[in-house]
């Protein structure tokens, strides 16, 4: 019996491995470029041999293949290979990285390749002039690598469905409602948060139940919160925005919207979602406040916790909330108000009314928040926020 003979070939000589009469098997056709379907190749030219070696381990580490140069001339040898994706620093030996930059623009092959410059402060407006689509600072952290690549690459791949949804939205669905919910406990957030949401088609992302989840599961974050929760104490800023910072992309690439309730709770939280915001080039366009006497807040968050047990529901943790809220987040609104999207409305009266109020409400900004493009938003200085 012949041995069977499988013929791996690039196509050329396709012919000969499947006409040959002893072979059993048909040849089989590689194609070099399948192999990116599933791992997408980046070129790191980086001339300092340390950082070139940390930022290529941390693309493998993140799924990437990674091919790497330590001149300008290398580099441009190696876009020939059809990269998804280059960081170039800015200086390097022979041809520098903006030079490379730029011819890379130039070149059909290239002209849209995603184009990280990696670079010493000086250098960023260069990098940008020289088509780069975006920087990163050195030094940065593995960290901080992997999320301007995600970033790049999502604006990348979700810009042409982002739009779409946008566009679209105009008719029947919400995308392009991007919603902050900034209310004291007790409110309603949740009730109205999950009604706006369903009304508009897009997921309803609750900071406190993210973390309340996070504790049932005793997950090391759950751990780390713990606490804080029971004590009606807020969670540390970072740990808020790294995990909103998921959510988000998430629902930005597959619904072009969320609701976001329950969160800036402190400054450095909306500085935060407003640079998210800004990488994104999906700015949060809505603020809904939800506003209350404290009596009536205390008194339903006391009725909550006789059905719901929740933990921070004690009277005493209850007014600790009560306090951080007009201490440290109210004094938001007033930035958001400046900004014109701040929508606030009276959460007195029963559910159903404030949420007709509120539905009504956002119907008729809907068409205005569509009609004004992104890019033509005005940037907003957060630093103000420090005077508040
Ligand atoms: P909530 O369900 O929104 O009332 O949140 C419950 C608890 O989760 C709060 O009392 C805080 O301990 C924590 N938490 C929720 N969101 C945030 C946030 N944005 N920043 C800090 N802590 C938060």
């Amino acid at each position: 019996m012949p041995l069977p003979l499988l013929g791996v070939t690039d196509g050329r000589d396709l012919a000969t491995a499947t006409t040959d009469p002893r072979n059993t098997v048909r040849a089989f056709h590689l194609d070099a470029t399948k192999r990116r379907a599933t791992m997408p190749l980046a070129l790191v030219a980086e001339d300092d041999p340390e950082l070139r070696d940390l930022i290529a381990f941390k693309l493998r580490h993140i799924g990437y293949e990674v091919i790497t140069a330590a001149n300008g001339p290398a580099a441009l040898a190696a876009a020939t290979q059809r990269p998804d994706l280059a960081l170039l620093d800015v200086r390097m030996p022979g041809v520098s990285g903006l030079e490379v930059c730029r011819r890379l623009r130039a070149s059909p092959d290239t002209a849209e390749l995603p184009i990280i410059m990696i670079s010493a402060d000086a250098d960023v407006r260069a990098g940008l002039d020289a088509g780069a689509d975006d920087y990163i600072l050195k030094p940065f952290s593995p960290r901080e690598l992997s999320r301007r690549v995600d970033t790049l690459m999502y604006r990348r791949a979700g810009h042409h469905g982002y739009t779409a949804a946008a566009r679209s939205s105009t008719t029947t669905s919400g995308s392009g409602m991007r919603i902050l919910m900034v209310s004291p406990p007790g409110a309603g957030k949740g009730t109205q948060g999950t009604l706006v949401a369903s009304h508009f088609d897009i997921p309803h992302i609750a900071t406190g139940d993210l973390l309340r989840e996070h504790v049932a599961h005793r997950t090391p974050l759950g751990q780390a919160v713990q606490q804080r929760l029971q004590r009606g104490e807020l969670v540390p800023d970072t740990i808020v925005l790294d995990m909103v910072r998921e959510a988000v992309l998430t629902a930005l690439h597959d619904h072009g919207g969320y609701v976001l309730d329950g969160v800036p709770r402190t400054m450095a939280q909306a500085r935060g979602l407003y640079h998210l915001g800004c990488e994104l080039g999906a700015i949060n366009n809505v603020v809904l406040h939800l506003k209350a006497d404290d009596a009536e807040l205390v008194r339903r968050m006391l009725a909550r916790a006789a059905i719901e047990h929740r933990t921070d529901d004690t009277e005493a943790v209850i007014r600790r909330r009560l306090a951080l809220y007009h201490e440290v987040t109210e004094p938001l609104l007033d930035w958001y108000a400046q900004r014109g999207i701040l929508v606030s409305v009276d959460a007195m009266p029963p559910a159903e009314q404030v949420g007709r109020e509120i539905l009504i409400t956002l119907e008729a900004m809907r068409p205005l928040i569509n009609l004004v493009p992104e890019t033509s938003r005005r940037p907003v200085n957060l630093t103000g926020l420090r005077a508040a």
